[in-house]
């Protein structure tokens, strides 16, 4: 149920209606208390306007319970993977926020939409584009809304170098770079088994370098051409790759040159116009972000504030919002699936060393 921090408005006919007032929040289910579900996305409910934490998900009953008390979850709010399809009966429930390994994401779209409540997911959206595209049809059926985990949308630095770059302040954009990387921990991780993950540092970090040259061009690439390299002797990746690079063709002809990596970090996106440059380094991380336009990096750019007081109050509020007013968000599940689309192009096209038209 939707609680309303306002008042409770009366129609003439005594049916009472919510009052739209900044204080209304919507109620979140965290599902997953790993390294991003505990401890990135539950500490940002304080700062949110429209959002609070309602009830937890998780396996291990004693961590569920110690973090319920810190953050004042109600031990009615507390579930396991079991009880999960429990949420449909908790009304104070309106979004299930999945923090889980990528394998698990369908299901627990797929269960949460049916348990009635709106989902928002973590990128990557799931394993392959036909997961994905059941997530989206199990939210449509259900009539609930789907929002990817798209945090950089919502980040301040990137949202001035998109509207500088629309507005033209380069020029013509010809060429996008980006690298994205960081090192890959021990070989245990779920993120280095093939089946978990369904892939290798493309589908966790390389994505934001595809993510980025999509939201910084504002254009849809029509073909890549992928080449990985992987040390294989490397325990750590005998099921997933370290090392791919893809290129992308854009229409209006700007080429897009991506580097994803788990042996090395990186972080960085620059963008080349006819008239200069803007760059930024780190580009997607947490904090910390630098900015330049122009020529080199002498012009360093502060922005305006984002939509909320960090990316992720943004992004928690703005799928409140979505839900509050009947809107789509702005990184719906076709958002996630049209990344997975390009995903599967890229591997295909480092497997089969070929330019593959999408
Ligand atoms: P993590 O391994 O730290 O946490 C995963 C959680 O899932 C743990 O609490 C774990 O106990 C639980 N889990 C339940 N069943 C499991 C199983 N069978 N195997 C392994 N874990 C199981 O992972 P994470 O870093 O929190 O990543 C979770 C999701 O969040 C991923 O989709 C990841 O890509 C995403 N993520 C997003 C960002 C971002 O900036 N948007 C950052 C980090 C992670």
């Amino acid at each position: 149920m939707i609680a309303a921090g306002g008042a409770l408005a009366a129609t003439a006919v005594g049916t009472p209606v919510w009052a739209a007032t900044p204080e209304r929040k919507l109620g979140y289910a965290i599902v997953g208390l790993g390294g991003y579900g505990l401890g990135v996305i539950i500490p940002q409910f304080k700062n949110c306007q429209h959002s609070k934490l309602v009830a937890l998900v998780s396996g291990d009953p004693a961590k569920a319970k110690r973090v319920a008390a810190e953050y004042g979850v109600p031990e009615s709010g507390i579930y396991d993977y079991k009880s999960y399809d429990k949420l449909k009966d908790n009304p104070d429930v309106d979004v299930i926020y999945i923090c889980l390994p990528v394998f698990m994401h369908a299901e627990y779209t797929v269960r949460g939409a049916a348990a009635g409540k709106h989902i928002l997911c973590e990128k990557p959206m799931a394993l392959s584009s036909a997961e994905c595209e059941t997530m989206i049809a199990a939210c449509k059926k259900a009539g609930k809304k789907l929002m990817i985990g798209y945090r950089c949308h919502f980040e301040p630095y990137n949202l001035e170098a998109i509207r500088r770059a629309r507005a033209g302040e380069i020029g013509k954009l010809r060429y996008f770079r980006s690298e994205h990387g960081f090192t890959a921990g021990g070989p245990s991780s779920w993120r280095l088994k093939k089946a978990m993950s369904g892939g290798g540092s493309l589908m966790d970090i390389g994505i934001y370098a595809l993510q980025a040259a999509r939201y910084m061009t504002g254009e849809e690439p029509v073909a890549v051409y992928a080449k990985e390299t992987t040390d294989r002797s490397d325990p750590r990746f005998r099921e997933v790759e370290d090392m791919i690079e893809f290129q992308l063709e854009f229409p209006s002809g700007v080429i897009g040159s991506c580097m994803s990596m788990y042996s090395a970090n990186q972080n960085h996106i620059l963008l080349m116009g006819d008239k200069g440059r803007i760059e930024l380094e780190p580009g997607t991380s947490y904090a910390g972000q630098r900015l330049w336009v122009g020529n080199g990096r002498s012009n360093e750019i502060t922005p305006p504030p984002g939509p909320g007081a960090t990316q992720w109050a943004g992004q928690l509020d703005h799928m409140s919002k979505c839900v509050i007013d009947n809107r789509e968000p702005i990184v719906p599940g076709e958002e996630g699936l049209r990344d997975m689309r390009i995903i599967e192009a890229i591997y295909k096209s480092a497997r089969e060393q070929k330019r593959i038209v999408l």
